[in-house]
């Protein structure tokens, strides 16, 4: 069990996220990522995001 890493609280909640500017990989629209893309490695928007989720991995949600 090497879960206890009590240092990551809440604190981030507070400020405001930081989004980074891309071009999906998919659809190629301009999108916004929370996380800073990575060259060489596809970036998907939202939408082809969930596209391109795994659909087997035990937990599904239908809407
Ligand atoms: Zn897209």
């Amino acid at each position: 069990m090497a879960y206890g890493n009590g240092g990551y609280r809440d604190r981030n909640r507070d400020q405001p996220r930081e989004f980074f500017k891309a071009t999906c990989s998919d659809c190629g629209q301009e999108c916004e990522v929370p996380f800073k893309p990575t060259q060489g490695r596809p970036v998907y928007c939202r939408d082809c995001f969930r596209k391109h989720q795994p659909e087997d991995r035990g937990e599904r949600r239908r809407f």
